[in-house]
């Protein structure tokens, strides 16, 4: 995979790749311990090739791994795991949820399906923000679901450079991450953003907050920290990055 790539065309790519009409590719349907317990299901395909990214090979290669379930077949599942382990939060890991309009479809309709059993729930949307920053249309369709969803938008650097080393996309896309968060706090849905500690660092995070400052956007940042897999050390070699 050549990089820096356009994250846009690589998510037009991915999504044919990953969702067949209404159904996307999952591979695996959980009880995390994350969030105090919550109800997962790991999708692939992802606009970025993060180099510290859990699921790399996974979503280096996303035609390898999973199998096609509708949204009615992913909620039925979700639910079922909440009923058995008396849990009403929820998210997709794993990938990016939302790579175009077809994969945020998919996932309003699971949210709808939710929302049919469980008067009062969670949906947590773990995304990097590059869709719903680059078409920010989408993210009025999100405002009737506003008391449910929560919307954790993941960093990838604290400006254009460390955008482009970490996330393995041109630097200029960089600017709709943050837009996402801008525009889904003018839509009054609860979003913020996420950095990984050991690559940020202090320096990092004290940019990164510059940035947000500028921006006007008044935010806490969850700080997390990095499963140290085998290969992510090596990736991030490559990519000239490391721990902090
Ligand atoms: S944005 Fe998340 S899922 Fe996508 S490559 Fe990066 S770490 Fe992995």
């Amino acid at each position: 995979m050549k990089i820096p790539f356009n994250p846009i065309e690589r998510a037009k790519i991915v999504e044919e790749i990953v969702m067949e009409d209404n159904k996307r590719k999952y591979y695996r349907f959980r009880f995390a311990p994350y969030y105090l317990g919550i109800v997962t299901a790991d999708t692939v395909g992802c606009c970025f090739l993060c180099a510290y990214c859990w699921n790399y090979f996974r979503n280096l290669n996303p035609e390898k791994f999973g199998e096609f379930y509708s949204s009615e077949e992913v909620s039925r599942i979700m639910i079922k795991i909440a009923n058995k382990k008396n849990c009403t939060k929820f998210r997709i890991s794993g990938a990016e949820p939302i790579l175009g309009k077809n994969s945020f479809y998919h996932l309003l309709k699971i949210l709808d399906l939710i929302k049919e059993k469980f008067k009062e729930f969670e949906f947590i949307i773990e995304t990097n923000g590059l869709i719903l920053g680059y078409y920010s249309e989408l993210i009025k369709e999100l405002r009737p679901y506003k008391n449910s969803i929560f919307v954790r938008i993941s960093i990838k650097g604290w400006d254009e450079d460390s955008f482009e080393k970490i996330s393995g996309a041109d630097r200029k896309y960089f600017v709709y991450t943050i837009e996402a968060l801008k525009k889904l706090k003018e839509n009054e849905i609860v979003a913020w953003p996420a950095v990984m500690y050991e690559i940020f660092g202090e320096n990092g995070l004290r940019k990164i907050k510059e940035r947000l400052r500028k921006e006007n956007i008044e935010t806490d940042i969850e700080v997390e920290y990095l499963e140290k897999y085998s290969f992510v050390e090596g990736n991030l070699r490559k990519r000239g990055l490391f721990f902090s």
